[in-house]
């Protein structure tokens, strides 16, 4: 009060200086700016305690109310016809259209069709997935849910699937590394060890983008041969784009299409200059950690999906968000997906 009013008195007062009224203004301006900065980037992040979740979702009336206004806001859409002319049907928890006159529900045309889980349960386990940055084992989701560990399993498959990659390429300044994830060839059973094989070999090898806004993707390769990797760089990352490795020779000649800074992390250099892969090599350290202390095993064929919700806690569901919108992320991506039992098993 007492400086606005000082503010007031100098702005009054013709005597005093030009000079001293603009270093104020600019003082002021520079106040102003510092709280609009505080208000954007210091909000405190609002977690959610399984108790507050409870409490706000106790039922499987809330948990579909919840997850129909993630999908449709406050306009319901028929699944089959896209008609607005909808009627609801409370005692079936669904809806009918007038269009088409089919009858469908919240669950249609998502990740939770077929299910026979209810969606208080799979809100509880969406839940669960974006708050345990290690993720969370099947044997642990099936005692939280009580169900059993085949079930909680599916369910966790189907969470993966629900949180896949984008195809959207990357830009700007992108970080290039790769991963090696599997057990040890020397803590192998002697009849299950490769032989001639090192203590490297047998591990699958997994390749990681991560831009400098901390955005990552990830997958499986077969090799870390020039043209594999050449390849996978093309399908994610923009040509123009500035991008740091290693000294792995199979990234050598990518200067025709990128900016190309490189590290040498043979000769313990980390950093060099702008070159860094430290951000991707951070994201590896998560995906490891899950591996050793949640997982203990990913299978090669479900690699990519153990990859797919890594991937998807670092880019929507880390804990710089909030955790309602973690799961209102996850919510929106169940649109348009489907996993059935005998694919997973099968494909
Ligand atoms: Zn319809």
């Amino acid at each position: 009060m007492g400086l606005f009013l000082f503010v007031v008195w100098v702005y009054g007062n013709t005597l005093v200086l030009n000079k001293l009224k603009s270093t104020l203004f600019y003082l002021l301006m520079f106040a102003i700016l510092g709280q609009i900065v505080y208000f954007c980037y210091m909000k405190k992040i609002q977690t959610l305690s399984v108790y507050d979740f409870m409490s706000r979702f106790p039922d499987e009336k809330a948990a579909i109310k919840f997850i129909e206004n993630k999908r449709w806001e406050e306009n319901i859409i028929c699944p089959y016809c896209n008609s607005h002319e909808v009627v609801s049907r409370p005692a079936r928890k669904g809806h009918r259209c007038k269009k088409c006159r089919k009858d469908f529900t919240v669950k249609t045309g998502t990740i939770f069709e077929h299910s026979n889980i209810k969606l208080h349960k799979w809100l509880y386990a969406m839940y669960l997935f974006v708050t345990n940055r290690k993720g969370i084992s099947s044997l642990q989701l099936s005692k939280e849910l009580g169900m059993t560990q085949k079930s909680a399993w599916f369910l966790l498959q189907r969470l993966r699937e629900t949180g896949k990659q984008s195809k959207e390429m990357l830009d700007n300044f992108v970080e290039i590394d790769e991963a090696y994830i599997g057990g040890k060839e020397a803590n192998k059973h002697a009849n299950k060890k490769t032989p001639g094989s090192q203590g490297g070999a047998n591990k699958d090898i997994v390749k990681g983008f991560r831009d400098k806004d901390g955005k990552v993707k990830a997958e499986t390769i077969p090799n870390i041969q020039h043209l594999t990797l050449k390849e996978k760089i093309n399908k994610n990352i923009t040509k123009g784009a500035v991008i740091c490795t290693d000294e792995l020779k199979g990234y050598n000649n990518l200067s025709d299409d990128y900016t190309h800074l490189r590290v040498n992390h043979s000769a313990k250099e980390f950093v060099n200059g702008m070159a860094t892969t430290n951000g991707i090599e951070s994201f590896w350290a998560l995906l490891k950690r899950g591996y050793y202390g949640t997982y203990h095993h990913f299978s090669t064929k479900h690699l990519n999906r153990y990859i797919n919700e890594f991937t998807f806690r670092q880019n929507e569901g880390n804990c710089s968000i909030d955790t309602i919108d973690r799961m209102t992320a996850l919510c929106k991506k169940s649109v348009g997906k489907s996993l059935k039992y005998k694919v997973l098993i099968n494909g």
